[in-house]
């Protein structure tokens, strides 16, 4: 038996009904010649233990800029995980045969962290093993009024969107996560960050901080740029760009604070981005789903996960290339002042002074 097959048997042995970990450690196997792999945590549960594993590629100089892929935060979404591996996937393929990619490396930090709550995937829970969500779990409380229960709660761990206990330390996949994030992103003068979720409307919606404010963040003009460019290249794109906090407000969101970290540091340009893919539309195509073990998270059918994979893969490519040209892009000092006007009277409006 070759040693390759040995491998995928151990793989489904110690992940059963895992298949996005399996998958993730397919490709780290398949990528082992271009790519760094490390295990930033482990979380047991039900008497196992899974790893969470973070990938890098590209240039390892904190002079270039990076882009982070993080995806599974919340166990149920395992669509988010399988976007995020099936980009990486693609990067592993297209490193044995395209020079163009190589050289985009050359100038370029690209980290994935695709399941950052195996715990929770395994178990079928939004929440890690300890009930708590992770997305609510960072150290930052809303200024303003936050929906009942969704905002963030610290009632029960019993309830959904539980922050954790007051004072309490991070959890581990969320402190591992930050680590990360301070490591590789943040020690760069420019980077973006995707975090990939489902489960909310009929929508695609990519959202900015902040969540625990109605306040404009102090990189709106990289913003509006960065959607500019996007919008020129891709127009017939489907997402909805937008602020979270026209959504709603939430405490604990890990990327506000995880930026406000960023804008500690003098001159570092830091855009943290979730992908929130609008899944009621795949419940109403197949009612049925509403009672399926994957829920209204995931597509249930085969052609429409495909269709999903497909879809997202050039948005997470674009990030890519953005960064690696930000000099090309991101607004002057001198500019800066119009392109927040703009932004204010796009997302704030009202604001515009
Ligand atoms: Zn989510």
């Amino acid at each position: 038996m070759s040693l390759a097959i040995v491998e995928e048997r151990q793989r489904s042995v110690s992940h059963p009904g895992l298949s996005e970990l399996i998958e993730l450690e397919r490709v780290i196997a398949d990528g082992a010649r271009d790519l760094d792999a490390s295990v930033i945590c482990e979380v047991a549960v039900g008497g196992r233990r899974f790893p969470v594993h973070a990938v890098t590629l590209g240039n390892p100089s904190t002079e270039v800029p990076a882009v982070g892929f993080f995806g599974g935060v919340h166990g149920l979404e395992r669509i988010g995980s399988a976007v995020v591996i099936a980009y990486l996937r693609s990067l592993v393929m297209r490193l044995r045969w395209d020079d163009t990619l190589h050289r985009l490396l050359e100038s370029l930090r690209l980290v994935f962290v695709p399941l950052v709550n195996p715990g929770g995937m395994w178990r079928g829970t939004r929440a890690n093993p300890g009930g708590v969500d992770l997305m609510r779990n960072a150290p930052v409380d809303a200024i303003e009024r936050v929906p009942f229960l969704i905002g963030g709660q610290r009632i029960s761990a019993g309830l959904p969107w539980y922050r954790g206990a007051e004072n309490a330390a991070m959890e581990t996949e969320s402190a591992a996560l930050c680590r990360v994030v301070e490591e590789e992103l943040l020690a760069r003068p420019i980077s973006i960050a995707l975090d990939c979720h489902s489960g909310f409307g009929v929508l695609d919606r990519i959202w900015f901080p902040y969540a625990h404010t109605a306040e404009p963040i102090e990189h709106l003009p990289e913003m509006h740029a960065l959607k500019t460019i996007f919008e020129q290249t891709y127009c017939n794109h489907r997402y909805v760009i937008e602020p979270q906090s026209r959504q709603y407000l939430a405490h604990g969101d890990l990327w506000d604070y995880l930026y406000l970290r960023a804008c500690a540091g003098p001159g570092r340009i830091f855009l943290p981005l979730t992908l929130e893919m609008g899944s009621w539309l795949w419940v109403k195509k197949n009612p049925r789903q509403l009672f399926s073990r994957d829920g209204i998270f995931n597509p249930s059918v085969a052609h429409r996960q495909q269709r999903v994979l497909r879809r997202h893969l050039s948005f997470l490519d674009f990030l890519a290339r953005s960064a690696a040209s930000y000099r090309r892009w991101m607004p002057s000092e001198a500019d800066r002042p119009q392109c927040r006007t703009r932004a204010l009277a796009l997302w704030y409006p009202g604001r515009e002074r």
